[in-house]
């Protein structure tokens, strides 16, 4: 696919749809990110995917660097996947009942990720940090969680609050719609900020369930953890009879076959007790996981006194997809991901400082953003301190060229194995006139 000639900014089969979907769907999007209120423009309805590329309702051609918010880990419709997908479907789709292909993907990931002994599948990420939540509450018969600011687990009420720092400073809610009674047994700390914890701890530990964290923060851009920082999360919790709940929605079995615990872990003072799995274990349909110590995951019904069900949980259909998937993530992808990743950042980087536009690159795996300012950020208040604007040119520069960011300065850029040096290419052709129009 050569560079397109004309830029792609007429749009009217997108547009024509995104007025349709307003007017049954609040924005137009049933994810608000996808609504481009950040950059503003018309957001493209995708009509098909395959490897790294998407093509829209009008036709137009991009190489994709959202990948799903990370699920495409293989590109689209991989056809391992699709053969797996295919085979369940023709078997039925639900049955209510367990069958085996929950089975298998459940021994996938705890054959993977070493600390965890046991998973129960759920069908998104935000059930599965609900779910280990109310878990995490059940087995300490406490109800305190603390959380980072920059840090998203889902849209759970106790986890939507963002807002206050410091020590024991109770958030107000995020979200309307969030009760104060949920926001407020939720402590919201800055990340990377172990002295925080400490006096939380200090303060109320006897009260706290739980710390959950973003085993390395990709919702507020890419926030790796500072040396140290989650072992010392591990030996504050301990201390106080609280659990670690490391949440790897986004960063499991993309980071390294066994995720971003694969890169850091294990920890002195042991592994987190429990960890939440999303994205690249369903392939791409709706499917995740929570999971850990056995001791804490026999409190779930039936064998414990924890509620947590679902009528699609473990769908055969979605597991195949998920399980096709684990089995598809070889060593030569994690080999790859890391090469597409490394070129275009690098790339990247080069052409930004050509243009004299501020920038940081930073690190989880394979995962990277671009923020733009020129010192590293290691906080939520690190990263929205950033030239938003900038990314905005930058963002519309590049889907006029035909490569489909993330719309929204605070998030990671996911690439898949299928982006052959064709996409890449792509990409690195782009970046030249997207550098310039951000300065
Ligand atoms: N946890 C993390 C770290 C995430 O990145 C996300 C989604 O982006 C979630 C939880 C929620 O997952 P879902 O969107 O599947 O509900």
């Amino acid at each position: 696919q050569p560079l397109t000639d004309q830029p792609i900014t007429d749009v009217p089969a997108s547009a024509a749809l995104l007025a349709r979907a307003s007017a049954v769907i609040p924005g137009g999007v049933n994810s608000p990110v996808r609504a481009f209120r950040a950059v503003g423009g018309t957001p493209r309805f995708m009509a098909a995917g395959s490897g790294p590329w998407l093509t829209d309702a009008d036709g137009n051609r991009y190489v994709d660097l959202i990948c799903s918010w990370g699920p495409m880990i293989l590109g689209h419709a991989h056809p391992d996947v699709l053969a797996a997908v295919n085979e369940a479907a023709a078997r039925g789709f639900s049955f209510g009942t367990p069958s085996e292909n929950e089975v298998a993907l459940a021994e996938e990931i705890v054959a993977r990720v070493e600390p965890v002994d046991q998973v129960r599948l759920v069908n998104s990420g935000t059930e599965a940090t609900m779910s280990a939540i109310r878990l995490a509450r059940g087995f300490t018969g406490r109800d305190v969680i603390v959380k980072f600011a920059g840090c998203y687990h889902g849209h759970v009420d106790a986890l939507l609050a963002s807002a206050g720092s410091g020590v024991a400073t109770f958030a107000l809610p995020d979200s309307a719609g969030v009760p104060r009674s949920s926001a407020g047994e939720t402590i919201v700390l800055p990340y990377n900020d172990l002295a925080a914890v400490e006096a939380a701890f200090a303060e109320r530990g006897h009260e706290i369930a739980a710390v959950i964290t973003e085993a390395a923060p990709g919702n507020m851009g890419v926030v790796p953890p500072a040396p140290g920082f989650t072992e010392g999360l591990r030996r504050v919790t301990a201390a106080h009879g609280a659990l670690l709940i490391s949440d790897e929605v986004m960063t499991g079995f993309r980071c390294s076959r066994s995720g971003f615990y694969g890169l850091e872990g294990p920890y002195a003072g042991g592994a987190p007790d429990l960890f939440t799995f999303g994205k690249v274990m369903g392939g791409g349909f709706p499917t995740a996981a929570f999971g850990g110590r056995a001791d804490v995951m026999a409190m779930l019904a039936p064998e414990g006194p924890v509620y947590q069900a679902g009528t699609l949980s473990g769908n055969p259909v979605a597991s195949a997809a998920g399980l096709a998937t684990l089995r598809g993530c070889t060593d030569e992808v994690y080999t790859r991901l890391d090469v597409v990743a490394h070129t275009i950042a690098d790339a990247a980087s080069a052409e930004l400082t050509a243009a004299s536009v501020p920038h940081t690159v930073q690190w989880a795996g394979s995962m990277f953003s671009v923020f733009f300012r020129d010192r590293p950020v290691t906080d939520y208040d690190g990263a929205r301190d950033q030239d938003t604007d900038a990314f905005r040119r930058f963002f519309h520069s590049m889907l006029a060229q035909g490569v489909h960011l993330p719309p929204s300065a605070f998030e990671s850029w996911f690439v898949s194995a299928s982006h052959d040096d064709a996409a890449v290419e792509h990409v690195l052709a782009a970046l030249p006139a997207a550098a310039r129009a951000a300065a």
